[in-house]
């Protein structure tokens, strides 16, 4: 509904610019100075692009909410290409003319400005998509991104300089010149705000060999089973860059809880954390939890499929555990693939929990355990209907390494579960 009320803004928006370059340019009979006035049209619709791509990385609740970021994540990964294509494709056709019709580019300085911005994005996006070829680490990865925002005002600069003062299109320059200033003061604000409100880790929980639970005391968050945080920990003086986790406590807990499996460099580190050492967290973001997707009579009474990969528990467990807190009513099955029982976390409490909820079936599923009593391999189709018989109202939840996601939810695609009944987190942004 949201995702839909954006897109209309941003046909109005296009209109707008349509109408505005249209106004500004006299067409005659076709010839060379057309190319000049479609580059002018490529340039505000550039712009606009590039500075929503700035929109939908700043984790702008009021936006983000109902949407999610990870859809927000792909939104800003396409405007940012079609931005960057329709800016270089407006600086190319202006070269062309200038070349054709007077033989030469005579550019000023303010043109300058203009093209070392663009070549500025091309660098920067060129490295941000070969990031993981280039082995960059992800904290570099992301320092690259924010040098765009140190971009963004020359090419306004440069905007402001070539159009007519008082035109439509100089308004719609002034509106991005203060989006953008939005935007950067968001951010600012809310680092502000997390740094106001500091959370404190009460106890570091080894739950196996390599994950682990931190329980964190601080200001009430208001939060759905299954979202998650963006959590900065303050170690030793030394303040660690954002990672999201899901958060793993139910909000009917007294305390927040997040359980990082050792992974990099980061989560490697957890372990070292100590009770008291401080956190910020910026919270809640995501639409994975059962409770988004529960809206009407219709819905709120299907059944809910839950389907984790290893550390993809965490989102299930938060839901799990506020369901058996609030004694809800709910028809579950969690399948839970891991290699072997040594990966299980939480699994006491799961067992636990199934005996307690009668509407809730857990299967166990190891990879790579031959001694496994239970079901062995990975969640396929055929297994998914020996337990379920039908997938019809059913709610598919899934969750876990990238990879074992996007296979299983075409295992779920093969069984002709329609789309908007399969929901997914990725952990990966
Ligand atoms: C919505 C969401 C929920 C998650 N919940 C959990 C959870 O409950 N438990 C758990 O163990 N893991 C969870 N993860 C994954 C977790 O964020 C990464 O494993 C962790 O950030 C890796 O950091 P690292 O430095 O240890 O590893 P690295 O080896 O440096 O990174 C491995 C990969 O993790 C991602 N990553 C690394 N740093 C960041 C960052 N600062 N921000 C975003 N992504 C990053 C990148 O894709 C990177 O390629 C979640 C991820 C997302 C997106």
């Amino acid at each position: 509904m949201k995702a839909r009320l954006l897109m209309i803004v941003l046909a109005a928006i296009l209109l707008f610019i349509a109408i505005s370059w249209a106004a500004a340019v006299e067409f005659g009979p076709f010839e060379l100075i057309y190319l000049r006035y479609f580059s002018l049209l490529f340039a505000p619709v550039g712009l606009l692009f590039i500075l929503l791509q700035f929109v939908f990385v700043s984790r702008i609740k009021a936006i983000e909410e109902g949407i999610g970021l990870d859809r927000m994540l792909r939104w800003h990964r396409f405007f940012g290409r079609a931005g960057l294509s329709l800016v270089f494709f407006h600086a190319l056709m202006i070269a062309l003319y200038r070349l054709i019709a007077f033989g030469e580019l005579f550019p000023t300085t303010f043109v300058w400005v203009g093209v070392a911005a663009l070549l500025g994005f091309m660098v920067t996006a060129s490295l941000a998509s070969m990031y993981k070829k280039l082995n960059l680490a992800y904290e570099t990865w992301r320092n690259i991104h924010l040098i765009n925002y140190l971009l963004f005002p020359f090419v306004l600069i440069h905007a402001f300089y070539h159009v007519r003062d008082g035109s439509l299109l100089y308004y719609f320059f002034v509106v991005l010149a203060a989006a953008y200033l939005g935007v950067v003061l968001y951010r600012v604000i809310r680092i502000i705000g997390m740094r106001r409100k500091p959370y404190e880790v009460v106890e570091v929980r080894q739950e196996t060999t390599d994950i682990w639970t931190l329980f964190l005391k601080g200001p009430n968050l208001n939060y759905k089973p299954g979202q998650f945080m963006f959590i900065q920990l303050m170690r030793n003086g030394k303040l660690s860059s954002a990672h999201p986790f899901t958060i793993s406590a139910s909000p009917t807990a007294e305390y927040l809880s997040i359980t990082p499996k050792k992974l990099g460099d980061f989560t490697m580190t957890i372990k070292d954390t100590r009770v008291g050492d401080r956190a910020y967290i910026d919270a809640p973001y995501g639409v994975f939890s059962f409770l988004s997707y529960e809206q009407g009579e219709q819905n709120r009474q299907n059944e809910h499929i839950f389907i984790a990969g290893g550390i993809g528990i965490t989102p299930f467990i938060s839901m799990l555990r506020y369901i058996y807190d609030q004694k809800l009513d709910k028809k579950i099955t969690l399948f839970w693939a891991n290699r072997s029982e040594e990966n299980l976390c939480f699994r006491e409490e799961l067992e636990k929990m199934e005996a307690e909820l009668t509407g809730l079936k857990v299967v166990l599923v190891m990879s790579d355990q031959t001694d496994w009593q239970g079901e062995k391999g990975h969640i396929k189709a055929p297994m998914l209907l020996n337990y379920l018989e039908t997938v019809e109202d059913k709610d598919f939840y899934v969750c876990g390494p990238p990879a074992m996601s996007r296979a299983t939810i075409v295992e779920l695609k093969q069984l002709d579960v329609p789309s908007f009944r399969i929901h997914s987190e990725l952990f990966e942004l």
